[in-house]
């Protein structure tokens, strides 16, 4: 009966979508997903949309506007559990570089009217304006991280992914290190787990898309690349390039700043 099934609704904030589209990436699983729920709310994949409550609230993306802060603070008050994904709305995203820059500037720079525009001068995470359940990093997430965390909140199992590092997957991958082996700057010493160490399995450093792992001392691997020859001024921009309103991975950049102001 559809009115007794768990009530689910995907709402976007300041983002680019594909965080919803990795829900619909789910493909086989998403029909099994809407078999055992009511998809109340999701305009990227239906055109009818329902009122609350609901049961769970998936939320893309950042607040970057003065609605984008009610808005939440409404989703919350309908929803049992909140939980934002991808790095937009569990960091700020990439957007958050606005945070450090002169804002009017910016919008200057941007928009030929920036006075037709109502922002706010900072991109913030979902977390930052209301209380949170779960969180699922990533830019995107992984489709298989949003299924563990829906499949667990709807058996009713306490979720929580673990906060390994891109490191515990080049491990289980059998990769070689590219930073050991080859000398190649990499954050996924500190970089929260779910991509399958992509970019490493292809002799690439990480680059942080995922977002800091938890408590991820990046003021250490921020030596080990300075050891390795990277710049003060390169280090200070990849430890901020994704998710820079995340202070875990500032530490690292702070660690530099200085040298990179006088280089
Ligand atoms: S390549 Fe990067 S992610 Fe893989 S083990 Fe080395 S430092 Fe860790
Ligand atoms: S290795 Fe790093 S940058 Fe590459 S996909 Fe994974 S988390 Fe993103």
């Amino acid at each position: 009966m559809e009115d007794q099934k768990p009530r689910l609704a995907v709402f976007k904030f300041s983002s680019c979508d594909g965080c919803q589209l990795s829900i619909l990436d789910l493909e086989e699983e998403l029909l099994s997903l809407a078999s055992v729920v009511d998809i109340a709310y999701f305009v990227e994949a239906r055109r009818a949309t329902a009122p609350g409550p609901y049961d769970i609230a998936l939320v893309e993306g950042s607040v970057t506007t003065p609605e984008e802060v009610e808005r939440i603070k409404e989703i919350r008050a309908n929803t049992r559990f909140l939980i934002p994904f991808g790095v937009c709305a569990t960091w700020g995203g990439v957007q958050a570089h606005r945070n450090f820059m002169n804002f009017d500037e910016a919008m200057r720079r941007v928009y030929p009217h920036p006075e037709a525009y109502s922002a706010l001068s900072t991109s913030t995470p979902i977390w930052d304006h209301v209380k949170v359940d779960y969180m699922i990093q990533g830019c995107p997430p992984n489709r298989h991280q949003i299924l563990e965390v829906l499949t667990n909140v709807l058996v009713g199992k306490k979720t929580a992914l673990a906060s390994n590092s891109v490191c515990y997957e080049c491990k289980r991958k059998g990769n070689i290190c590219v930073i050991v082996a080859r000398g190649i700057p990499c954050l996924g010493v500190v970089t929260h787990d779910g991509c399958g160490a992509l970019c490493p399995t292809y002799d690439r450093g990480c680059y942080g898309c995922f977002g800091p792992m938890d408590d991820p001392k990046a003021a250490s691997t921020a030596r080990q690349w300075w050891v390795l020859g990277v710049k003060p001024a390169d280090i200070v921009r990849d430890f901020r390039r994704i998710t820079p309103y995340a202070e875990a991975y500032n530490k690292g950049a702070e660690v530099y700043e200085r040298e990179a102001h006088q280089s």
